[in-house]
């Protein structure tokens, strides 16, 4: 039987969970979030040798706690994901902005 990776992740994830603890998975997430910040920092600056490479890696530390994160905090309410939910409006909110931002441009 093949899984994918999705299935794979979860698997490892919980592990990490029961092994470490979720609270040593939350301070690990805080870590890897400031880990990508200074990437992207140093990338802007250009100096220290940092590279897009070390930002992708950050990119992915940072998926990884987000997905454990997630598996932390979400929770259903009538069977319905709210970061789900909270992503679709957020994303609705985004396209408004754009929309807006859209028709003030054609007015100029
Ligand atoms: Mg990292």
């Amino acid at each position: 039987m093949v899984i994918s990776m999705g299935e794979f992740a979860n698997v490892l994830y919980e592990k990490a969970f029961k092994i470490w603890g979720a609270d040593a998975q939350i301070q690990m997430a805080v870590e890897e979030a400031g880990e990508l910040i200074v990437s992207l920092a140093k990338l802007q600056r250009a100096s220290n040798g940092a590279t897009v490479d070390d930002v992708l890696d950050e990119l992915v530390d940072n998926e990884i706690m987000n997905e454990q994160m997630r598996l932390i905090f979400d929770y259903t309410v009538n069977g319905q994901s709210q970061f789900v939910k909270r992503k679709a409006e957020k994303l609705n909110r985004l396209a408004a902005r754009l929309d807006s931002f859209r028709d003030k441009e054609e007015k100029k």
